[in-house]
């Protein structure tokens, strides 16, 4: 399903089978989970060059590999990220943080991603999986990994507020829940369904963003792509709290008093990940008990799975099925 131009529908298409560069392992995909970074991209909100295949969250088999890869083999399960490619020598990358490499390849952004039968991927940014079901896994590689970026970026405070309870939030909570944090969810005004989804992950409160939690929160996450949430979640942390957007994007901020942010509060935005926060959650995710809600569309219904997730009409993620 290919996005030929912004704001268009995604299309149908028939290629051959590509096959794998040096370093590259050519994959069937089996799930590949629709995140809010496809509506971007799809959408045109993220600058972007000629047509792309979008998807991010891949679960599939290797089915053949390039030359020079090591460690993986045909009929391997393997999870493929949003990272898909850096450089490995820009400052960033020498200096383990290859999130913000100055020449990555992204996944379903800038090379073709995994709404598709098959995918290829850089070997070196392909991760063994470990046990549950495909679709289940695949929310994992992109809402989980984000959102486990976010929750460590959050710091190791107790009460934590998550703004946008979508695909990343319910799989966070359960992991902050494993940790014995306490999660305070922030839905849109009057979403009690929202709520009553965030409650049945663990949060121990959930409300409308226009609401004040019961006491005054540690940090708080902003996965929504709203930014007049900024303002207000900075209103509802303590001092020297932190504020994390999760996003790729963001409507604009308002301007706000200098006070919200006075007394050491922090505002810090998340930008793709590494390789070691992926084998981090991805170790984490099963021990924590993450079950992940998912539905799932057969491919060719790719263009309904975005509609739904555009009009906040999802409870968790949904999942492309070829
Ligand atoms: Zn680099
Ligand atoms: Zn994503």
């Amino acid at each position: 399903m290919v996005s030929r131009q912004p704001a268009e529908a995604l299309v149908l298409e028939e290629r051959e089978t590509p096959r794998p560069g040096s370093g590259e392992i050519l994959i069937r995909v089996s799930a590949c989970g629709v995140c809010r970074t496809d509506l971007h991209v799809v959408d045109g909100d993220l600058p972007r060059v000629g047509p792309v295949i979008p998807g991010h969250e891949i679960v599939g088999v290797v089915e053949e590999v390039g030359p020079g890869v090591e460690g993986l083999a045909p009929g391997m399960r393997v999870g493929v990220p949003w990272l898909g490619h850096t450089c490995g020598h820009c400052p960033y990358c020498r200096g383990a943080r290859e999130n913000l490499c100055d020449d990555p390849l992204f996944t379903g952004y800038t090379r073709d991603g995994g709404y598709a039968s098959h995918a290829i991927a850089d070997a070196r940014f392909c991760f063994p999986l470990g046990p549950g079901e495909d679709a289940a896994l695949a929310p994992l590689l992109c809402a989980g990994l984000i959102g486990w970026r976010s929750l460590r970026m959050a710091g190791e405070g107790r009460a934590i507020g998550i703004y946008g309870f979508g695909a990343a939030a319910h799989i966070i909570t359960q992991v902050a829940r494993w940790q014995g944090r306490d999660i305070f969810a922030f839905t849109r005004p009057g979403d009690l369904a929202a709520q009553a989804f965030a409650r049945a992950q663990g949060a121990v409160w959930a409300g409308g963003s226009d609401e004040a939690p019961p006491e005054a929160l540690d940090a708080a996450i902003i996965f929504a792509p709203v930014g007049a949430l900024v303002p207000i979640a900075l209103q509802v942390v303590k001092k020297g709290g932190r504020v994390v957007c999760g996003g790729i994007h963001m409507s604009d901020i308002p301007s706000f008093p200098y006070r919200l942010l006075w007394e050491e509060r922090q505002l810090v935005s998340i930008a793709n990940l590494t390789r070691e926060d992926a084998r981090a959650f991805l170790d984490i995710a099963p021990r924590a008990g993450v079950v992940t809600q998912v539905t799932r569309y057969p491919l060719e219904r790719a263009n309904e799975a975005l509609a739904d997730l555009r009009e906040g009409r999802l409870t968790g993620a949904a999942v492309l099925i070829p």
